[in-house]
């Protein structure tokens, strides 16, 4: 936790579209990260960094830079921030005690930690105009590689559609959702993810039959790269909407696939058409005693 010393009254304005990758914006906050002043925080009233998701942090921190007073400051980590409006503390990523559904009393601030190797007086940025500038490469590989990553999940739905013996909560494709009931992890990099599933005893209660995935592993594999395939020959576009412009705003992710409107809840980047893609290629590893399985997707892009 941080104490902050000037008052802060609205939420950083965050841009998660892949066209806007710089911004001008002013800096309302640049202190010293934890006493140690080789590395600053520093908060402008809007950015293009995306930031870890506290709850759910499968996309990474961009990448970047602030050039601001004549300064080139390197970002290689971005986090949400929440700020007590009263206490005028502010919380870290896995430090904030509250819901992203909490807007009374506190704001969603976008935290970048930038070195300081020639020990600026931070102090000397507030109130300056910077221009925060994203590393282009990285972010679009996380977002294609996070884009493959929602293909394989609604695949991965498809292909297990039945396995199930009872009715179940269905995605937005019309499939009973095992991604969302049985994912433990996600983990996004540039053009890969790795996402980690586990069958547990409440998901075979209410009806997923186990026993068959465990003797099909391998055809459930062939069947989403076909589904996989058929999607990104279709060259639909994507689009993400949010209700706001916070970053704890909620967002989804859209695109049309076999004639339906796909949607998933999400708040990262994404690219803004199947067309990019070149290939997605899933690998499915799982260890049966353990009733988990894991899925590497690795995608190629024409960016
Ligand atoms: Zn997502």
């Amino acid at each position: 936790m941080l104490s902050i010393t000037q008052d802060i009254t609205e939420n950083t304005k965050v841009i998660f579209d892949a066209s806007m990758l710089d911004i001008t914006s002013t800096i309302i906050v640049s202190q010293n990260f934890n006493d140690d002043p080789s590395r600053l925080v520093v908060i402008s009233k809007q950015t293009p960094f995306h930031p870890v998701d506290y709850k759910w942090p499968d996309q990474p921190s961009d990448h970047g830079v602030i050039k601001v007073a004549n300064e080139k400051l390197i970002v290689k980590d971005c986090y949400v921030g929440a700020y007590n409006t009263k206490s005028k503390e502010l919380f870290i990523d896995s430090e904030i005690p509250i819901s992203k559904n909490e807007n009374s009393g506190w704001l969603f601030l976008v935290v970048h930690i930038a070195d300081n190797p020639t020990g600026l007086n931070p102090a000397n940025l507030i109130g300056e105009q910077a221009i925060l500038i994203v590393e282009s490469k990285r972010r679009n590989e996380i977002s294609a590689a996070h884009t493959g990553c929602h293909l394989m999940a609604l695949a991965l739905n498809s292909c297990l559609s039945d396995f199930w013996k009872k009715d179940f909560q269905n995605d937005s494709l019309g499939n009973p959702d095992f991604d969302q009931a049985a994912i433990q992890k996600s983990i996004i990099q540039p053009c890969e993810t790795l996402d980690v599933y586990r069958i547990g005893k409440s998901l075979r209660k209410k009806g997923f039959d186990a026993v068959r995935f465990w003797e099909s592993i391998g055809d459930v594999s062939s069947c989403m790269t076909n589904i996989i395939n058929r999607w990104i020959e279709s060259n639909s576009y994507i689009s993400l909407t949010s209700e706001g412009d916070a970053v704890n705003s909620k967002r989804s992710w859209f695109c049309e696939l076999d004639g339906k409107k796909a949607f998933i809840p999400c708040g990262g980047t994404h690219l803004d058409s199947l067309s990019r893609f070149l290939s997605i290629k899933v690998s499915l590893d799982g260890e049966i005693e353990k009733n988990e399985f894991t899925i590497k997707t690795s995608v190629g892009v024409n960016l």
